[in-house]
């Protein structure tokens, strides 16, 4: 049986023991072992600070970006291994793993194409030169250079292609030298998508490390000048947070972590309409990709009280034919879950969920198609509903990562929407579907405090709409609060992180000769 190795010091390792098993979620079968036990971290550390740093701080964004591209195209050639790799790791439908291997050559390809535009520059002025004196010749200029660290990217499991490119497209490109750990799950599609890049030798030596398998202590050796931009549940985001060494350090921290996204429908919808029936579509789609395991996931439906029970009943109906099972199997369109303890976690949140109101559709004694008896970690597509008005506090505290939502009642008033919306203490994306332009105007002003993104569904732009469910890579993503008080990406936006600002102050002509040095004329 393979056992997976981590490129750390620029050669493959092999970890201690004989590790932990990846398992293929819909029949449970060992695809492979991984362990990082025994490898030294910070000497990873220390030589990608050492080697990688200095190699790619001596690019121009437009050399950086045309390795991005290299990168990206890379990955387009082997996208089909990579998808067939999520499919059997992660449980993914072959629509699921689509989802993440494109998401991550799109994220690469638009990282690339920042870098062309920013053309031969190392730094990037931030605004123009502010006058501090009386004179013009005393001015102000913020300008942002890169840190001098490594960046290290903790994913999730959920996407092991998009998750880990959205990083190292960003870090990259801003020049930081990458160590990568993937959720030990689902980590097969990393560990290939690293043989394939080291292979093709397109980063230069010490650009890129991999930790395949668990993290150990490689939290605890990050340095002052490193990033950590994390991924994941709130809990472990808390204890990277307050780990000695990043506290004392003041190491640069990054979390995207749990959120309850929102679906609210407008007050105007009729079933009859076409905002219902997107909405309806947007809703299905949201629950049953990637089965539910999307950051993004609509958990919290509100829909107007008239329409609460038509709606429950057409989106029941919808549940009720989506076809569960072994992703290989001809017509099945949603999956297992991805570990043995996701399926635990969801089972015991839905329990948690029903205290608030009930479950209004479930299959409990489903059974997957193409999948041996009592094999896999499958959940039915599960629909809960409360009554309007209910406090139902779990419903907005306590994420399910997986293929359920809530119903939630609301008067049709954009206030109410966004008294409960906003209940969820921070979110990464909650959506607004309705063709009521005073209503969505209102509600969004409403809701923008507690979000990163914020999805306006209308039937003028149903035909082009990735939905809210799809993170753009020219968007921000990110959330306050409970998702992690972090954000990513947004184009040039996301390149900050990585980057030092820094106002300097002084004589005008010291300042445009330090831009002109820096490749900004
Ligand atoms: P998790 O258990 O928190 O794990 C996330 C990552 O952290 C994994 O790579 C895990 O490695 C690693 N990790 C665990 N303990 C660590 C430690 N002590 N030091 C360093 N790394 C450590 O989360 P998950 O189950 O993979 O993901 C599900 C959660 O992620 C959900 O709550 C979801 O909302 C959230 N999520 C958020 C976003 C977003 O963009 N906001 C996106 C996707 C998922 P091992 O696998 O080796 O344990």
């Amino acid at each position: 049986m393979t056992k997976l190795n981590s490129y750390l010091g620029g050669s493959w390792q092999e970890g201690e023991g004989e590790g932990e098993a990846l398992l293929n979620p819909a029949t449970e079968e060992v695809l492979a072992y991984a362990s990082a036990d025994g490898l030294s971290r910070s000497l990873a550390l220390e030589f990608a600070r050492t080697e990688g740093g200095p190699a790619l701080r001596s690019l121009t964004f437009k050399q950086r970006g045309e390795l991005v591209h290299k990168t990206a195209a890379l990955l387009q050639k082997n996208r089909d291994e990579l998808i067939g790799l999520a499919m059997t790791n992660g449980g993914n439908t072959r629509s699921d793993a689509k989802f993440d291997v494109d998401g991550a050559i799109a994220t690469l390809q638009a990282y690339a194409e920042i870098g062309e535009a920013l053309g031969d520059r190392r730094l990037l002025a931030d605004g123009e030169p502010i006058q501090l004196g009386r004179a013009p010749r005393l001015v102000g200029q913020h300008v942002l250079t890169t840190r001098h660290g490594v960046a290290v990217h903790v994913n999730a499991f959920n996407f092991p292609a998009w998750g880990l490119a959205e990083k190292a497209a960003v870090a990259l490109l801003a020049g930081m030298p990458v160590l990568t750990k993937p959720a030990t799950s689902s980590s097969l599609v990393a560990h290939r998508l690293f043989e394939l890049l080291i292979e093709a030798r397109i980063w230069p030596r010490g650009a890129l490390s991999l930790l395949l398998g668990r993290a150990g202590d490689l939290v605890s050796h990050l340095q002052a000048q490193d990033c950590l931009a994390f991924t994941g549940g709130a809990s472990t985001a808390s204890l990277l947070r307050n780990t000695p060494g990043v506290v004392e350090r003041g190491t640069r921290i990054n979390v995207e972590a749990d959120s309850l996204n929102a679906a609210v429908l407008g007050p105007e919808a009729t079933p009859d309409s076409e905002t219902y029936d997107f909405f309806l579509k947007d809703v299905l789609r949201d629950m049953t990709q990637k089965a539910g395991q999307k950051c993004t996931a609509i958990r919290r439906i509100l829909v107007p009280e008239a329409l609460s029970e038509r709606f429950r009943d057409d989106l029941a109906d919808r549940l009720a034919a989506v076809v569960v099972g072994n992703p290989g199997t001809d017509g099945v369109r949603m999956g297992p879950l991805a570990t043995s303890a996701q399926k635990a976690a969801v089972l015991e949140g839905l329990s948690l969920l029903a205290r608030d109101g009930r479950i209004v559709h479930s299959r409990p004694g489903l059974k997957p198609e193409g999948v041996p008896e009592g094999q896999g970690f499958f959940v039915s597509p599960t629909l809960l509903e409360v009554e309007p008005g209910a406090d139902a506090p779990s419903v907005h505290s306590h994420e399910v990562f997986g293929p359920a939502a809530t119903i939630v009642p609301y008067d049709g008033t954009a206030a109410q929407a966004v008294e409960l919306v906003s209940r969820g203490a921070g979110g990464l994306v909650s959506s607004i579907y309705s063709e009521d332009v005073p209503f969505v105007s209102e509600a969004t002003l409403g809701l923008a405090p507690f979000h990163g993104r914020l999805f306006l569904g209308s039937v003028k732009i149903a035909e082009l709409s990735p939905g809210p469910g799809t993170v753009l890579p020219s968007l921000v993503h990110g959330g306050p609060g409970r998702a992690g008080n972090g954000e990513e990406l947004g184009g040039e936006r996301g390149l900050s992180f990585y980057m030092q600002r820094t106002a300097i102050e002084g004589a005008r002509p010291v300042i445009d000769r330090i831009l002109k040095q820096g490749g900004v004329s």
